[in-house]
């Protein structure tokens, strides 16, 4: 557990609002971030993600909170297996290099590091025994090798029609047309080994591997017990990932709500849609940072609604960059200005950055420190 300010917890309860979820914060906060599947180099969209949890993080740590974070790494991956074989390279290593590379970038954007980074691969035994506990309940059934789980009803809970939840589905590779489902919207929590399989690990139900939404609600329920209090992830991951990965974990455990509050950071768009390889128009965030300042990518990213989807131009980069010169010289005013105390308050409303900037700005001095340091953006 990180160190904490006990000295800010004798002031008023603490409510972080995130969207339409308000949390009362007492103690220890547990915080889970669905992280990144190590085939290739950082783009903005990811930073973006990883950007918004490290503000949360930050802000919660800034009132006296202590926070253990905890980010995976999806190591055991069909694009990550295709990737390697198209570089001819060990899928081992090339998960390796890109971790490197990704844990490099995240350290420049100042991101704190997480207190835990579970990969798939070292929790192969925690899949099995939620595989095991999701039969034991009823609410997984076992097929030619495979586990499937009862998931259909995790659309609906997610506000999913059933029809939107079928196309989402099929492009997230959830295969609702195997024919081994008693649901083409159940889930896999246990692949059966395929003959050109990379990996595979023997269970009580043969050879195989987790499957995606299971490996971290695996994960979770390892690391924090049956619920965290804020669980992060790319705007685009509510369905079928978190909605799949809730189910899950509820129904094993009984526990319920699994995740207390979500926090999905909005996408990152380009001409509309989101930025994605297959389309070759991603922004890396290393080609940014040639010419940028880390604090200017994170203001980029924060100064914002952080759950809103927003389009990516170059020139927004330049203003972040002007914003953070303004607020340099705000910070070198001199003055105990009263807004000082009020900025990390504006935070814990939503996580609302544009306000505490204008705040900073307005009132300069201390004010502006304090925002500066609370976000990291010196
Ligand atoms: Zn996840």
């Amino acid at each position: 557990m990180r160190s904490v300010n006990p000295s800010r917890l004798t002031g008023p309860p603490m409510r972080l609002r995130l969207g339409a979820t308000t949390l009362p914060m007492v103690g220890h906060v547990r915080m889970y971030v669905c992280g990144i599947t190590p085939y290739d180099v950082t783009h903005l969209g990811h930073a973006a993600t990883y950007i918004w949890a490290d503000a949360a993080e930050r802000v919660l740590r800034w009132h006296g909170h202590a926070v253990t974070v905890a980010r995976n790494v999806t190591d055991v991956d069909d694009v990550l297996f295709a990737e390697a074989r198209r570089r001819g390279e060990s899928h081992t290593m090339l998960a390796t290099l890109q971790r490197a590379a990704f844990e490099g970038t995240m350290a420049t954007l100042q991101v704190r590091p997480p207190d835990f980074a579970p990969s798939a691969a070292q929790h192969i035994g925690h899949v099995i025994q939620l595989a095991a506990a999701l039969l034991d309940q009823d609410a997984a059934y076992e097929r030619n090798g495979a586990v499937y789980a009862r998931t259909a009803h995790a659309a609906g809970q997610f506000g999913v029609g059933r029809g939107d939840a079928l196309t989402l589905a099929a492009e997230y590779h959830d295969d609702p047309d195997d024919p081994d489902k008693d649901d083409p919207l159940d889930v896999i929590v246990w692949k059966a080994c395929r003959p050109d399989d990379e990996v595979s690990w023997p269970s009580p139900w043969g050879d195989g591997r987790p499957g995606w939404h299971a490996e971290c609600a695996a994960m979770v329920l390892a690391l924090f017990g049956p619920s965290v209090d804020i669980h992060c992830g790319g705007g685009d991951l509510a369905f079928p990932h978190h909605a799949s990965e809730a189910a899950l974990a509820e129904a094993a455990t009984g526990v319920t709500p699994f995740a207390r509050s979500w926090m999905r950071a909005g996408v990152v768009t380009i001409d509309g849609v989101k930025m994605s390889k297959s389309r070759g128009d991603l922004v890396l965030v290393e080609d940014l940072l040639r010419e940028h300042s880390p604090g200017a990518v994170r203001l980029l990213c924060l100064n914002r609604p952080w759950a809103a989807d927003w389009a990516y131009e170059p020139s927004a980069l330049d203003e972040a960059e002007a914003t953070l010169e303004q607020l340099y010289a705000a910070a070198a005013r001199p003055g105990m200005a009263p807004g000082a105390a009020a900025v990390p308050g504006a935070l814990l409303d939503d996580l609302d950055v544009p306000r505490a900037v204008a705040m900073a700005l307005e009132d300069g001095g201390q004010a502006a420190r304090t925002l500066i340091e609370l976000l990291a953006l010196s």
